[in-house]
């Protein structure tokens, strides 16, 4: 036993022989005897130390026991120590006393060892177990408290990426209507100086884009709000259309760029591919980003395949500045940066890494890190991926006809010429504004619903080449909206175009399950707008 584990006897009596006999006697059960020699003295050591029991003489010159005992019971500290009385005289009135002034017991003196210690350590006993139960009250009171303090923590963590979410997917729409209108401008005829200010405005419109999609994710996935697609994909065409998109980049900075994809890799996939686009996209951006000579590489390798899975490594390799080992660690924790004078220089919040790891492990895979400084750096991962069966993909009614873009911004009159009429549901005033004056511009008539509900009314009394059907609406969302329509004859093939945010996950398949034949990610990219709606409506 420890000297903490051990409880304290509080042994009370003026004559000095007496107090060394019941020392002598109480010695054998191993707890700590304190010793005072008057009332006045055991007061004073109440005051510091709490003891398992007292042992106290009545008779004694100055506070004798009864007025001891009655002062012990006054204070809080010892109002429920056990005091057993020790005298030479018992009688009715004087045992009657005691008990009235809280003594659990009395005992004669001379006293009898075995007696003495049997009912000693009885209080001893009661004490430590009343010392045990307080500290499993207290152990449980902090594990409520710590736990009530997590749940707190959470909830307002929560709430912070809720409302980051909120908040950045609001931001998103005046960012679509700025980089519309801004693209709209630079198609017409406009001196040096304000075609350079709108480019201007028109990359930082971009960038402030890009952040805001980035925290969108990022609170996205804090929030746990977070679901990824499981669709067909096409390998190759994914990673196609990042080399189209990155090369350019890659070139202005004079560096070479690869991508390789092992011949026996299967290109029909099932997953998410504009997540694994992303997360792509991230690392190769940052490849070039960090990059100032050499190259920058991605190569897609079979690690392990069965009937109905691959398991594939994607690895991009830069020889760029590359990373410490102190920094490895650090970079992927969500707004980090290696050091602030190369940020101001290349820009970034220090969250794609942190967004690309957590959709990494979302599908199954681990991001890692190898990289030397000065020399360069490889992020690699590997992720599990359905394989397609060979069988075609139900298909889309109808097939777009592919057109180029309009590459002049010169008003035209659609594709060989053809005016069409589009129905926009659409109700943000912006977007309205913008797809009027695109559609406008290249000649085609346009009316605007302000709800799915308009839409099919419009629908239902008037034909449409085409469809643009926005999904969130207030009154009547797009896909009921679609289903009303597509109900008439009269519009069972009329091509039906959504109107998507990129952000919510599993929107095309539900678009095209819910009779739609393509759909456009907010915020709208111009040409593409065009591209689509021109390519459909002819291809009728
Ligand atoms: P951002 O690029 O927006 O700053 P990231 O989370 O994508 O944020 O990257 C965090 C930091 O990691 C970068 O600021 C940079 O310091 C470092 N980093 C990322 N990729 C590379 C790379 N390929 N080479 C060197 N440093 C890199």
């Amino acid at each position: 036993m420890t000297t903490c584990d051990k409880a304290k006897i509080l042994i009370v009596d003026d004559v000095p022989e007496k107090l060394l006999s019941l020392r002598v006697v109480l010695e054998g059960l191993e707890q700590i005897l304190i010793c005072v020699n008057s009332g006045e003295a055991a007061l004073r050591r109440l005051l510091t130390d709490d003891f398992a029991v007292i042992l106290l003489d009545v008779n004694m010159p100055g506070l004798d026991g009864f007025e001891t005992a009655t002062l012990i019971r006054q204070r809080q500290r010892s109002e429920h120590t056990p005091i057993i009385f020790l005298t030479a005289f018992p009688d009715d009135t004087f045992a009657a006393r005691g008990y009235s002034l809280g003594a659990v017991d009395y005992i004669l003196t001379p006293v009898i060892p075995e007696v003495l210690k049997a009912k000693v350590s009885v209080f001893v006993d009661l004490f430590r177990m009343a010392q045990q139960i307080k500290r499993q009250a207290e152990e449980r009171v902090a594990l409520a408290q710590e736990h009530a303090a997590r749940v707190a923590a959470e909830r307002a963590s929560r709430a912070k990426s809720e409302f980051l979410a909120n908040v950045s997917h609001e931001l998103r729409t005046p960012m679509n209507a700025i980089i519309g209108m801004t693209d709209l401008a630079l198609e017409e005829d406009v001196s040096m100086l304000v075609r350079e200010h709108l480019e201007m405005v028109q990359s930082n419109a971009r960038v402030l884009l890009e952040l805001l999609n980035e925290i969108l994710d990022f609170s996205k996935l804090e929030s746990g709000k977070f679901t990824l697609d499981s669709v067909p994909f096409n390998l190759r065409e994914v990673i196609h259309e990042l080399s189209e998109t990155l090369s350019y980049r890659a070139a202005d900075k004079g560096l070479e760029f690869v991508t390789r994809i092992t011949d026996d890799s299967p290109d029909s996939l099932r997953g998410d591919p504009l997540r694994l686009r992303q997360v792509l996209m991230n690392l190769l951006a940052n490849a070039i980003k960090f990059t100032e000579a050499g190259r920058v590489s991605l190569d897609v390798a079979i690690e392990s395949q069965s009937l109905r899975e691959v398991r594939l490594r994607f690895t991009v390799t830069d020889t760029g500045i590359g990373i410490s080992p102190q920094d490895q660690e650090r970079i992927f924790a969500p707004f980090t940066q290696v050091d602030a004078s190369s940020t101001r220089r290349h820009g970034g919040t220090g969250l794609g890494l942190a967004i690309a790891s957590d959709l990494t492990r979302a599908m199954g895979g681990t991001l890692s890190l190898k990289s030397e400084l000065g020399r360069g750096s490889v992020f690699s991962f590997v992720l599990p991926l359905a394989i397609e069966p060979a069988t075609p993909q139900p298909a889309p009614s109808r097939t777009p006809v592919e057109s180029p873009a309009p590459r002049d911004g010169k008003p035209s009159n659609g594709r060989n010429g053809q005016q069409m009429r589009v129905l926009l549901a659409e109700d943000m005033p912006a977007n309205q504004k913008l797809i009027l004056q695109v559609l406008g511009k290249r000649g085609h008539v346009v009316e605007v619903a302000a709800n799915g509900r308009e839409a099919v009314e419009l629908a239902t009394h008037a034909h449409f080449d085409l469809i643009l059907m926005d999904l969130q609406m207030p009154t009547m969302d797009g896909f009921q909206a679609t289903a009303d329509i597509r109900k008439s004859p009269l519009n069972a093939q009329v091509p039906i175009v959504a109107l998507t945010a990129h952000a919510m996950p599993g929107d095309r398949d539900r678009c095209l399950e819910a009779g739609m034949d393509d759909y456009l990610a907010k915020p709208l990219d111009v040409r593409k707008l065009v591209t689509v709606v021109e390519s459909w409506a002819h291809g009728r």
